[in-house]
């Protein structure tokens, strides 16, 4: 997805194999080729300007480091940068004192929520974990079927009253701890854009529940209106961290990654098929040497 930019990158360092220094010239260049294959990435304009302002102030730095040759260094202060601005250390999570640890899973209808919840639910299994998964999606008809399919699949048990949402969510965490099940994954309602009705629903839910972590789950494959829809919600409950879906597409990644800078939250998974298992810790720094080539 950042084809181009391990591409120039690979110029660049041809080009200045064999330099001693950098001149004022070679900066500006090198500059116009990363903020261009930012940009073409569809990296959120803002974030491309703060990236660029810090990864020149390296590369200028480099006319005064020994160890590496300068295009050396250009790479590594990318990779640098890039790690930076994808959330720096990988997320632990914290498990509560006193369990169940409850997740309350928001995001957009479609965004893959549903799906990462019973991702999610796998995973912390895999950690040794019992969870239990809770249906408080009763906006679209097949959620709560959905989810059920998904619980059968990864042998985790599943609560829902179609009652009500914030009702089903409360009754989700007691029936947990009812059944010793020491973390609670909640599903939301998600809606095809933002509104007003969605975001008062899951705040009321995040009051009944209150959560240890509330992701937010995010689509790779939507552009800039990721960082619009993580700014969003942001407002409203506070995120702890995304889950970007879709990673397997061909989205050009860039405006996921902006949600980092944007809401100052980290990615904490990525989710990158229809399968199960498709589904891992969000690693910056791996994702940066994926980026990089
Ligand atoms: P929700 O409305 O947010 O709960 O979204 P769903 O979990 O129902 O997912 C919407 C669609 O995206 C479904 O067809 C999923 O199979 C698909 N999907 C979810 N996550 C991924 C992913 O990581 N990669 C791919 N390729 N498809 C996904």
């Amino acid at each position: 997805m950042f084809d181009n930019l391990s591409n120039r990158l690979d110029g660049i360092v041809k080009r200045l194999r064999g330099k001693g220094r950098l001149t004022e010239a070679d900066v500006d260049e090198i500059m116009k080729e990363i903020r261009a294959a930012l940009l073409e990435a569809d990296v959120n304009v803002t974030v491309v300007r703060s990236v660029c302002n810090r990864i020149r102030e390296h590369a200028i730095g480099a006319t005064r480091s020994q160890a590496l040759d300068p295009g050396q260094q250009v790479v590594k202060a990318v990779n640098d940068e890039l790690v930076r601005i994808l959330g720096g250390e990988t997320l632990t999570v914290q498990y509560a004192s006193k369990p169940p640890t409850v997740i309350l899973m928001a995001g957009l209808q479609g965004s893959g929520k549903t799906t990462a919840t019973g991702k999610l639910a796998l995973w912390f299994k895999s950690q040794g974990r019992q969870p239990l998964l809770v249906g408080a999606d009763l906006q679209r008809p097949a959620a709560v079927e959905q989810l059920r399919t998904l619980g059968r699949q990864v042998d985790v048990p599943v609560y829902s009253d179609p009652e009500d949402p914030i009702l089903t969510a409360y009754e989700g965490v007691e029936e947990a701890k009812r059944l010793g099940r020491d973390v609670v994954i909640v599903d939301t309602a998600g809606r095809l854009s933002i509104d007003a009705e969605m975001m008062e629903q899951v705040r009321l839910i995040s009051g009944a529940v209150s959560p240890d972590y509330t992701f937010l789950v995010i689509d790779a494959m939507t552009g800039q209106d990721a960082v619009q829809t993580a700014e969003a919600f942001h407002e409203t409950l506070q995120i702890d961290g995304v889950i970007l879906s879709k990673l397997d597409g061909d989205a050009r990644g860039g405006a996921a990654l902006s949600v980092k800078e944007v809401i100052g939250r980290p990615i904490a998974f990525a989710s990158t098929g229809e399968k199960l298992d498709a589904f891992e810790q969000f690693h910056p720094d791996r994702m940066a040497s994926r980026i990089l080539g």
